[in-house]
């Protein structure tokens, strides 16, 4: 039985990329003494999707590319919104995408009494003081853009006063909302993150590592600059969106360092996929909601829903790969991904024979009791996966897609009178459609030539198309779920006035009952990867059980991608 198929080894990134080029030139310049140190920096209040996996191959295949190292660090500095759940999932998922972070697992939790430490001292040097004024005041004082913002009448609050006001904010003694600190650095900077942005707030809140210890959390932007600087981070790579706090982060880690080291910042285009949601705040409403069953819901872009799915790691790292990392937004097509997908599946998954829409055939002069075991291919892509045999019996179940009453010119399947190969097997020639009263065709009696064994022709006689069938008396019987992508428009998340669950394909999922496999799957495990010969490729699911059989389809066999680029 196939197991997970693809090649997991840790692959060595070949292609090369801007951020590579920096990289390079920062070692000939002997920065750092020459280490290349990165980080993948998720926040855990949610699941890890196909954007994450960007970035993760990005820090991990950098730091592998240099000899150098990656750490996985939580920036978990909003409790409200994080929990173990998350830390757990992610860590699956990186692992499972092939990386490995060693010892180096940290936290932004880690770092809260050194940033405390640092905002003490900040308040100390004048750099930082405790503001009064409720929080859409502040924003409001911010200014726009074009215009700069408004000081606070606190930010000229004695130190002596900020110390104490932040140990009583520290200490508990003031409710949520009643203060913050901010920074004072320039309230009519042209960067609006530079004026007087907020430090600390004041959060009752449990952290799922620190507990009831805190009362007051550093903002993101408070953590994140300074845990690269910590850790000794030399590139900290990051999406475009970060390129204006850039100059913030800089700012607190300038007044923080005490030697020349500085954690270099680059920023590259996140990925955007056509039909695909990437926004956690959605995913997290889907999965609330019950839009979907969870966050592994096959037809989620979570790394845990593409894993259900079938999707293997190396498809997930190879499509990464072939994106290439920029700095110009763009939409890549949902395509290009599921061709990488089928790529990999079609070197390594084993072949078997399914029938998911079931027309009984009778071979009318086949001996009753006979089971004729044929031998059957594994995988044509490789030829030391070896054969199996396959039960053939007088009842068998075809497509029933695959047949025809009254064809047109152009259909070769079965149709009265036509002769079709069951494939590895048998020659078959339809002779008589048997209905139900309300003229459904409920059965086919066909006969079969004893001599074309093996699905050979015994005369040089031609047929003009080969079927997948399925004993109908030795098979499993199963459950398969068909997906078609999740939404229907190709960008849901720009689109504007719209609710974003109105743009929902309600037709995403199909479930069929009464499919039919061939009995060599019956020992498979979840995550075991098939081709149904001419469907698709297809998974267990995790749903599946002694009792029933449960396959998903990971995508079908045609290649749009593949077309497209004329291959
Ligand atoms: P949030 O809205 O919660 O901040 P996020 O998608 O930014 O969501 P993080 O956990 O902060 O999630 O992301 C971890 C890292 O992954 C960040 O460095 C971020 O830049 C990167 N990342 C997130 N989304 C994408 C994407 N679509 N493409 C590439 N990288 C991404
Ligand atoms: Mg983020």
């Amino acid at each position: 039985m196939s197991e997970n198929t693809s090649d997991n080894k840790k692959s060595v990134v070949k292609t090369r990329n801007f951020i590579h080029e920096i990289v390079e030139k920062d070692l000939l310049e002997g920065k750092n003494g020459g280490r290349v140190h990165t980080r993948f920096p998720p926040e855990p209040n949610g699941y890890l999707h196909i954007g994450h996996a960007k970035a993760i191959c990005l820090d991990f295949g950098t730091a592998q590319k240099f000899g150098g190292k990656c750490n996985l660090r939580f920036d978990d500095t909003n409790p409200s919104k994080e929990d173990q759940e998350y830390v757990d999932s992610i860590m699956e998922d990186v692992r499972w995408l092939g990386f490995d972070w060693e010892d180096r697992l940290y936290y932004a939790s880690d770092f809260f009494d050194k940033l405390h430490e640092f905002a003490v001292k900040l308040i100390k040097e004048g750099k930082a003081y405790v503001d009064d004024q409720p929080a859409d005041i502040i924003s409001q004082q911010r200014g726009t853009p074009t215009k700069p913002g408004v000081e606070s009448p606190y930010r000229k609050r004695p130190v002596d006063e900020n110390l104490a006001l932040f140990e009583r904010m520290k200490n508990g003694d003031f409710p949520n909302g009643h203060c913050v600190l901010r920074a004072k650095i320039d309230m009519a900077s042209p960067n609006m993150h530079l004026r007087d942005p907020l430090m600390y707030r004041i959060m009752h809140a449990e952290h799922h590592r620190t507990g009831n210890k805190w009362c007051i959390y550093p903002m993101y932007d408070f953590a994140h600059g300074q845990c690269d600087y910590f850790e000794g981070i030399t590139h900290s790579l990051c999406t475009l969106e970060f390129e204006i706090h850039r100059p913030l982060y800089s700012w607190f880690v300038d007044n923080l360092a005490d030697s020349d080291y500085r954690p270099r910042q680059i920023e590259f285009s996140r990925l955007n996929l056509t039909y695909t949601m990437m926004s956690k705040r959605k995913l997290l409403q889907l999965v609330e909601e019950g839009l979907v069953s969870g966050w592994d819901d096959p037809r989620m872009p979570t790394i845990s829903g593409m894993r259900r799915r079938g999707f293997t790691p190396a498809s997930i790292r190879n499509f990464v790969e072939k994106v290439g990392i920029t700095k110009t937004e763009g939409m890549v097509d949902v395509a290009m991904l599921e061709h990488a997908l089928r790529e990999d599946l079609n070197k390594n998954a084993q072949r078997v024979m399914g029938v998911i829409n079931p027309l009984k055939v009778i071979i009318t002069n086949f001996p009753e009791d006979k089971v004729d075991m044929v031998d059957a291919v594994n995988n044509p892509e490789d030829e030391s996966a070896g054969t199996r045999k396959v039960p053939f019996t007088r009842e068998i179940y075809i497509e029933r897609d695959d047949f025809m009453e009254d064809p047109p010119k152009k259909f070769f399947r079965l149709s009265p009178g036509t002769e079709v190969r069951m494939r590895y097997a048998y020659f078959i020639t339809c002779n008589n459609v048997v209905k139900d009263d309300e003229g459904n065709v409920i059965e086919l009696h066909c006969t079969y030539d004893p001599a074309s064994r093996g699905g050979n022709s015994p005369d040089g006689r031609k047929v003009k198309s080969t079927l997948h069938w399925v004993s109908a008396t030795e098979n499993v019987e199963a459950e398969v779920r068909l997906y078609d992508r999740l939404f229907m428009v190709e960008d849901p998340a720009n689109q504007k006035d719209s609710d974003f669950r109105q743009l929902l394909n309600p037709e995403s999922l199909l479930v069929l009952n009464k499919c039919f496999i061939e009995p060599s799957v019956k020992n498979a495990k979840p995550l075991d990867q098939f081709q149904f010969e001419r469907l698709g490729y297809f998974n267990v699911d995790k749903d599946n059980s002694d009792e029933k059989m449960v396959f998903n389809r990971t995508v079908s066999l045609r290649d749009n991608w593949a077309k497209q680029m004329g291959k």
